[in-house]
């Protein structure tokens, strides 16, 4: 029988509540192993999971993402557990150190995971325009799981019992002093929204009368967004805008773009306004569950079964429509 060990730093959120339920549907023996500065409450949050242990390290030395001390603690915990497989969640602290621990403790790692069962591992390759399934004789096997690709866990919390592990920590050279995101006046990325609203370039072009009107197209789109809480992307023809010297939409950065070189985002919905729906893009629509595209032109890619449903029609003047019901609502 398979020892599975859920690993993961503690402060990863829903990522890791999908990873847990991963893990226990591979039945096994299932083994809890978190790190991070404190470790109770989040092995406090899974007391039901029905782990035959819940292992941890904890302190101040593991409170930042730095390979050497993440590594420490998963390497411990990874052979405290004797596990066979190990599941992660795929967030950047994660995938940064799963193939290395995985050298240290003499396993094999797979990352970018999308499904688990039956033994097997999904993965998407060609940015997700083909699928396979695969498995390892080889243990321990470890397994980085994508975000958004399983239910999360949902048990009732209690008083978990962690059992600690010590770490023989090696020399720290790296300090995180900070972090440097992109300039951005709001936060539009929503990985958890329901809704996607992509905007194209199309916003930035010239309409029927003639001019431009780039600051009603902000206006509209992020009147949609404040009053739904969608997820904003882009296509990489509006964001590449700016390096152009056009007029672009103040709240839009390269984090935004969805497609072959951008994000392949995981919501319900989407919905795609003055975008052309070609297959670069389109393919980051990959985990969209339903795919619904604005454009006046009736020959776009989205109408060359890319979407659902194809209104052709003018964006300014159903965004504006959309947004009026939703103030009345
Ligand atoms: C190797 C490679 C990788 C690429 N990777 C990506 C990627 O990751 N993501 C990506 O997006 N692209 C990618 N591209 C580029 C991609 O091929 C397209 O060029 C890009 O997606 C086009 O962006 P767009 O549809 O916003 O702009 P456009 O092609 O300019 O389309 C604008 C659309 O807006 C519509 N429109 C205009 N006004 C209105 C209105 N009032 N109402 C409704 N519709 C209106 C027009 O009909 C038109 O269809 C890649 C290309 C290559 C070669």
């Amino acid at each position: 029988m398979e020892t599975v060990l859920f690993l993961s730093h503690a402060d990863a959120g829903k990522p890791a509540l999908e990873t847990l339920a991963a893990a226990k549907a591979l039945g096994g023996t299932l083994v809890v192993g978190l790190f991070g500065a404190d470790v109770q409450a989040f092995a406090n949050e899974i007391a039901g999971c029905r782990a035959t242990k819940i292992l941890g390290v904890a302190g101040a030395d593991f409170a930042q993402a730095r390979y050497a001390s993440d590594a420490a603690a998963a390497e411990a915990l990874v052979k405290a557990s004797k596990a066979t497989i190990v599941v992660a969640p795929a967030t950047s602290r994660m995938n940064r150190i799963v193939s290395g621990v995985a050298h240290r403790c003499g396993g094999r790692a797979d990352t970018h995971v999308t499904g688990l069962a039956g033994g097997n591992i999904t993965r998407w390759y060609y940015r997700q325009r083909m699928e396979s399934q695969q498995s390892r004789t080889h243990r321990p096997w470890f397994i980085a799981l994508d975000p958004g690709c399983h239910a999360a866990y949902a048990g009732a919390p209690g008083t978990a019992t962690v059992e600690a592990v010590s770490v023989v920590l090696p020399a720290m050279k790296t300090q995180v002093t900070g972090v440097k995101a992109p300039e951005s006046s709001q936060q539009t990325i929503r990985p958890d929204a329901k809704v996607l609203l992509v905007a194209g370039a199309g916003w930035t072009k010239k309409q029927p009368d003639g001019q431009t009107h780039v600051p009603e197209a902000a206006d509209l789109i992020m009147g949609f967004l404040n009053a739904t809480k969608a997820s904003l992307g882009s296509s990489k023809s509006l964001v590449d805008l700016s390096g152009e010297g056009q007029a672009v939409l103040p709240f839009m950065s390269h984090l935004n773009q969805i497609g072959q070189t951008g994000s392949t985002p995981r919501h319900a919905k989407g919905l795609s306004t003055c975008c052309h729906g070609e297959e670069p893009h389109a393919v980051g629509w990959r985990f969209i569950g339903e795919r619904r595209a604005i454009n006046l032109d009736a020959n776009c890619g989205w109408a060359r079964g890319k979407a659902d449903v194809l209104y052709v029609a003018d964006a300014f003047a159903v965004m504006r429509k959309v947004n009026e019901l939703l103030a009345s609502q």
